[in-house]
């Protein structure tokens, strides 16, 4: 590990003591908190002693880290949690757990199941509807989220998608021959490892083909690593988006920022300063949540999360059930309490129009979850393996199809 980690942040993000200005300034190079990410259990227990959290043994204990899957946290998100206590949501989401090997689903990510890839040798472009490509640019993140149904290609390296020069000009060409494409979603792992002059490139080069009017950047970064949106990526990509009007056509193009807050505890003033900065780029932000069990599976958290990034002008775009990643079945709850939630926010009357759809990525893509159980949507039990289902008539294919359910 390259750095000992001297920075205190006391609980809740509200303060941090930090010894000198170059200490200072090395906390907010998001390359130092990249480089100095914690990738093991000896890591994680001198980040603990370094740092002065009490009972060292004890939080060692919680977590298991035999696992096979590679660990990756940053100093900073490291910060944000409150050690005291053992349900901490972002510790809940990143440190390995011991259920993670007593769980039997033996359905792999998406990823691997899906054969809509438009490059399948290289598997970095990937299309579920008509006018969207989801473009892969790395197989790393910032941290690891432990829930992640990239797991192949990022905790586990397994299969990793080539992300290099060559693969993504092949890219650049397949969705120039399709007229039909409108958005490319910029994914990974996380595109935001990449460096500035290499993110640039690809988003300019995405930005001019002809018929693409929107680049989605989704990103994590805003919670593990948030010192990545430097002023300077703020004003280059405002001044792509302001370019884009001069390319020789009537309209100009979008670049949205995506990001994936779960809970309340990650909108640290760090994450809102980076999403102001962007937005006072001119860059649209949007957010993703996933529903997870003993995270944030309340209507309090959800409600208050939604409410603070409403304030932020972030926009509500989806809920999302947690996918059935191998390991994470104690992460997932049923269907049914995401509806009972969206129920409820419903009822407040505080978002109106302005609430996401809750969905379930399905193989197909995203399957829109009715606010209650239907005879087209309901919960069943699979004969043979005794397997807790939703069993729905899908308003993709047009056909009854089954997605595996959480359990309570
Ligand atoms: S940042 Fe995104 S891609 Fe990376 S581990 Fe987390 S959820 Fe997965």
């Amino acid at each position: 590990m390259a750095a000992s980690f001297i920075f205190t942040r006391f609980r809740h993000h509200t303060s941090q003591r930090v010894d000198s200005l170059s200490q200072k300034s090395q906390w907010t190079d998001w390359r130092w908190q990249l480089a100095s990410s914690i990738r093991n259990k000896k890591d994680f227990e001198n980040y603990l002693q370094q740092n002065n959290i009490p009972n060292v043994v004890e939080i060692m204990q919680r977590y298991d880290f035999s696992v096979q899957e590679e660990i990756r946290l940053t100093p900073f998100l490291l910060s944000l949690v409150d050690w005291s206590n053992p349900c901490d949501p972002i510790a809940a989401q990143h440190l390995p757990s011991k259920k993670e090997h007593t769980q039997t689903h033996h359905i792999s990510s998406v990823w691997e199941q899906t054969s809509d890839f438009l490059d399948q040798d290289n598997r970095m472009l990937q299309q579920k509807y008509p006018d969207i490509v989801v473009l892969r640019l790395s197989n790393t993140c910032h941290s690891y989220c432990r829930f992640c149904f990239e797991k192949e290609r990022t905790l586990l390296n397994r299969v990793p998608t080539k992300t290099g020069e060559d693969e993504f000009q092949a890219c650049i060409e397949i969705i120039q021959r399709q007229p039909n494409i409108r958005q490319v979603l910029v994914t990974g792992g996380d595109p935001l490892v990449l460096p500035d002059n290499i993110l640039l490139d690809r988003v300019e080069k995405l930005l001019k083909i002809p018929q693409i009017r929107i680049v989605r950047i989704n990103s994590r970064a805003w919670l593990h690593n948030p010192f990545r949106f430097t002023a300077e990526l703020a004003e280059k990509l405002g001044q792509l988006q302001r370019d884009s009007w001069t390319w020789g056509q009537t309209r100009g193009k979008e670049i949205h920022l995506g990001t994936h807050f779960n809970h309340p505890n990650e909108l640290t003033p760090e994450a809102l300063a980076a999403v102001r900065l962007m937005q006072q780029h001119g860059l649209h932000i949007y957010n993703q949540t996933v529903l997870l069990k003993n995270i944030n599976d309340s209507f309090e958290t959800i409600f208050e999360l939604f409410k603070k990034l409403r304030e932020e002008n972030v926009r509500l775009h989806y809920f999302s059930h947690a996918m059935p990643v191998p390991g994470t079945e104690h992460l997932r709850t049923p269907v049914r309490k995401g509806q009972e939630i969206m129920q409820k926010l419903r009822q407040s009357k505080e978002f109106r129009g302005q609430l996401p759809h809750y969905e379930m990525s399905h193989v197909l893509g995203k399957q829109i979850v009715p606010d209650s159980m239907s005879e087209n949507f309901y919960e069943a039990t699979k004969e043979k393996s005794n397997e807790s289902i939703i069993r729905f008539l899908s308003d993709i294919t047009g056909q009854w199809e089954e997605y595996p359910d959480g359990k309570g």
